[in-house]
């Protein structure tokens, strides 16, 4: 613990209980998580030990550096990136690649790997992927492919493209060794049990994000609070915050919080975000400042100096509110928080 006037507390049972809504509603599919990004901000090794106590087997990361950063815990984690040369040469053997492209595949090949591997097909985002054209043309033949994927572009909408990708990942069967297929995030789960295949790979929902109807029993697991660090009375007319875009209507008590765009919370929320002293809801007032946010305070008079108040960060009613998506909002938040698990 390292004693900041800012932390997020992170709710370990709300977590799992995601995690485990995610799994039923995945049906037969297992169900894994991604963890890349630090854990969507909240920290990897903490949610994946979690998860992994809970009956999480699968773990997908973005880059090399992040899944050695876990490779102590014992857990088996995919490398959503493929791998590039500069990974070859030190590979424990519970991280595996998810390879994407036929250069990535003929790196693999060429250090003579049979050891497993995943593969992502590329079925319409046009970012990550071997098509099913080469799938088609024997370029994965005689990989021991673990998991072949897919990722869908529209899953969190209704639109024709999500049958069009399944479609194309479904028609890739028989087509290589794999021992499974996994093609659903967080939202495809939503799409019912055509999309879950023998994986999923939630993200977004476990640590608390609902884009569609099955995600309504998510619990929010990620609340920040900041410390006051002093009250001020602040007259009727004078502003607040720079380039003074708040002006008090009224003689009003305000608290300055040790928060600012440099944690994550951006100048979207200035005149705009929510503090919370118990229930009562206490504004931003004026633009938020790199280290510094300000409040009115006049819902919750006792509070004091040193006292701590939580923000308001519902993901879906947060975005609505920002403009921000409700991965920015996880993602964004920075490293002067301390991580604290309840
Ligand atoms: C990030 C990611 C996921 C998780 O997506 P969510 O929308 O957060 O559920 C799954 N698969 C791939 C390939 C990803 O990059």
């Amino acid at each position: 613990m390292t004693d900041s006037p800012l932390r997020l507390r992170l709710d370990a049972a709300a977590l799992v209980a995601n995690w485990t809504l995610l799994d039923r509603l995945s049906g037969a599919a297992a169900c894994g998580a991604a963890v890349k990004a630090n854990g969507y901000g909240l920290g990897a090794r903490g949610v994946v030990t979690r998860l992994a106590a809970a009956g999480c087997r699968d773990f997908f990361v973005a880059s090399w550096a992040e899944a050695r950063a876990l490779a102590d815990l014992g857990v088996t984690v995919s490398v959503l990136h493929g791998v590039r040369a500069e990974d070859m040469a030190d590979r424990p053997a519970q991280i595996r690649p998810v390879l994407a492209s036929a250069e990535q595949v003929q790196r693999w090949r060429a250090a003579g790997a049979d050891a497993p591997c995943d593969v992502m097909v590329d079925t319409g985002m046009n970012r990550l992927g071997v098509s099913p054209q080469q799938v088609a043309e024997g370029l994965l033949d005689g990989l021991a492919i673990e998991t072949l994927m897919s990722h869908l572009v529209s899953a969190d909408e209704a639109v024709d493209l999500n049958a069009r990708q399944l479609a194309a990942f479904a028609g890739l069967a028989g087509r290589t060794s794999a021992r499974r297929r996994s093609l659903a995030n967080s939202s495809g789960i939503a799409l019912g049990p055509d999309y879950h295949f023998d994986l999923t790979r939630p993200g977004i929902a476990l640590y608390g994000g609902r884009q569609r109807a099955p995600h309504a029993g998510i619990a929010q697991v990620v609340t920040p609070e900041a410390q006051i660090l002093q009250l001020r009375r602040v007259q009727a007319g004078e502003t607040i915050g720079y380039n003074a875009t708040y002006t008090a209507p009224r003689d009003m008590a305000v608290a300055i919080l040790n928060l600012g765009y440099a944690d994550g919370y951006l100048r979207c929320f200035s005149n705009k975000g929510i503090a919370r002293a118990g229930a009562a809801a206490l504004p931003v007032v004026g633009r938020i400042s790199m280290d510094l946010t300000a409040i009115c305070v006049d819902a919750a008079p006792d509070l004091a100096e040193g006292d701590w108040v939580a923000i308001d960060y519902d993901l879906p009613a947060t975005a609505a509110l920002s403009g921000l998506s409700q991965y920015e909002l996880l993602t964004g938040l920075g490293a002067r928080f301390d991580r604290v698990w309840a």
